[in-house]
């Protein structure tokens, strides 16, 4: 039997405001005191009462703007019910018959096929975050839990996409673009491993050209782009092997063991009756006129598809660079700063997505953190420019900018991989190896040309190679000319 794959995303992203969504305390929560960013309406204490935060909203307009969604004038607040010690009220507050936004979409490409698809955004709505549990270890074997309120309150927007990934790399292609638009309107940013940008994922599997969905089960816990494709991959063959021996896949939340490489079940799947979800009696339904609408439109700032388009045009370099040069905001930023610097941006774009690129990869280092800013890598490039420096020396300098964060010109000062271009020390030392190797100018005579290369290789060693090979091979050719 044929499959096919079905996935819908819920992505929750952090907004970045400076205030809460339903109160004062500040959203500055990360590497705080525990339960220091509080007050009693995030504390849900008796007789508190929410008050919008209006940013919150225009963050939200934004997003769902750029997603192609239709902004519903009318929305309103829902609570969502459900007892866990890590929600002080017992309820959140959530949006749910009558969300912001509804009916959207984003285009992704497929970079294998070059097939553009276009991804069902079914709703954007805004929620307010629940606070944490820490434990002892890990959460299996912990003896306790401990609480801490200071993500409470802090406003989310949740999007939700149709069912419509067919594979996994399809979802994590959307993410990654889903992660570079938020972060260009400035609204969230986006990191996974810290939580500002959360995902889950419904699997399921049918039998291809099947109108009806498959039994789904809900995957969670995944902190990484790679640890998104890498969990539903797991997911997808999990089900399809149950389902070849006959048996039956459970509806359920499933966890992303990371470190096992596996997802395990957690518990069995709520269902929407089960958060006894009733309008929220102390907010209004939120109304959003069609002028603040059309302004936030107006002033939507370049998006990444935009942007890539604009790569490709003003720099001249492949669709694909611009692709992978679009794919965060701060990189996007980090190359337009060295083409402002630099004429070859080609070039640019080779050592961005290579060298850099790798290093970051490996070190595990955002580009916001990159030790090597575009100055500096800029001032390697004019290095090879005038011939201080060759290519490969330039790899080189290059390892050490990133290890050590110095300018490729102090490296080059302090461990002297500077190129000979002092053609009068050179021609001394072609000199040199001439009169101490009669034996290779005999072979050279003859007519055998290797002995040339014999004596390129000597200039080479005796200068540590630090002397331009192709300068080196004229300078012998003519002095022992035939
Ligand atoms: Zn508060």
């Amino acid at each position: 039997m044929k499959e096919e794959v079905v996935i819908g995303l819920e992505v929750h992203i952090q907004l970045m405001t400076k205030a809460k969504m339903f109160c004062h305390c500040s959203t500055d929560y990360i590497g705080k005191e525990p339960n220091t960013n509080t007050c009693p309406v995030c504390l849900g204490l008796p007789g508190s009462l929410p008050v919008l935060n209006k940013k919150v909203l225009e963050f939200a307009v934004r997003t769902a703007l750029a997603l192609n969604c239709k902004i519903n004038q009318i929305s309103r607040f829902h609570r969502k019910n459900y007892f866990y010690p890590d929600l002080p009220k017992a309820y959140q507050i959530s949006q749910y018959d009558l969300p912001l936004g509804v009916g959207g979409y984003m285009e992704i490409s497929l970079p294998e096929s070059g097939e553009k698809r276009r991804i069902g955004i079914t709703r954007v709505h805004i929620e307010e975050d629940a606070g944490k549990l820490v434990h002892e270890g890990d959460i299996a074997s912990s003896a306790y839990s401990l609480v801490d309120y200071n993500r409470c309150g802090i406003p989310l927007a949740e999007i939700v996409t149709e069912p419509d990934f067919r594979s996994p790399e399809e979802a994590r292609i959307f993410l990654v673009k889903l992660r570079s638009i938020v972060q260009h309107l400035g609204v969230c940013d986006g990191n996974m491993e810290e939580g500002s940008l959360r995902c889950d994922a419904n699997v399921s599997v049918r039998p291809a050209k099947s109108k009806s969905l498959g039994t789904k089960a809900e995957v969670k816990n995944m902190n990484s782009f790679r640890a998104v494709k890498k969990a539903l991959q797991f997911e997808v063959d999990r089900q399809k092997k149950l389902l070849s021996e006959g048996e039956k896949v459970i509806q359920e939340t499933r966890h992303w063991d990371e470190s096992k490489n596996i997802t395990v079940s957690m518990r069995s799947k709520e269902e929407a009756h089960d958060y006894r979800y009733f309008p929220e009696p102390d907010l209004l339904p939120l109304q959003v006129d069609l002028k603040m609408i059309e302004e936030i439109r107006r002033n939507l700032p370049e998006l990444p598809e935009v942007r890539k388009e604009r790569f490709t045009k003003d720099y001249q370099i492949p669709e694909y660079d611009a692709e992978i040069l679009t794919s965060s905001k701060v990189l996007g930023d980090y190359y337009e700063k060295a083409c402002s610097l630099y004429n070859n941006t080609k070039i640019l774009s080779n050592w961005i997505m290579g060298e850099l690129m790798r290093y970051l990869n490996e070190e595990k280092i955002e580009i916001e953190d990159s030790p090597i800013s575009s100055e500096n890598l800029v001032g390697l490039l004019i290095l090879i420019d005038e011939g201080v420096i060759s290519g490969k020396m330039a790899k080189i300098v290059f390892e050490k900018m990133f290890k050590t964060g110095k300018k490729a010109s102090q490296i080059v000062k302090e461990s002297e991989v500077i190129q000979i271009t002092d053609k009068n020390e050179l021609i001394e030392i072609v000199d040199r190896v001439i009169s101490e190797n009669p034996k290779s100018i005999e072979d050279f005579n003859q007519g055998k040309e290797k002995a040339l290369n014999y004596l390129v290789g000597q200039v080479m060693r005796y200068t540590k190679g630090k002397a331009k090979p192709d300068f080196v091979f004229e300078a012998i050719k003519q002095r022992i000319k035939r």
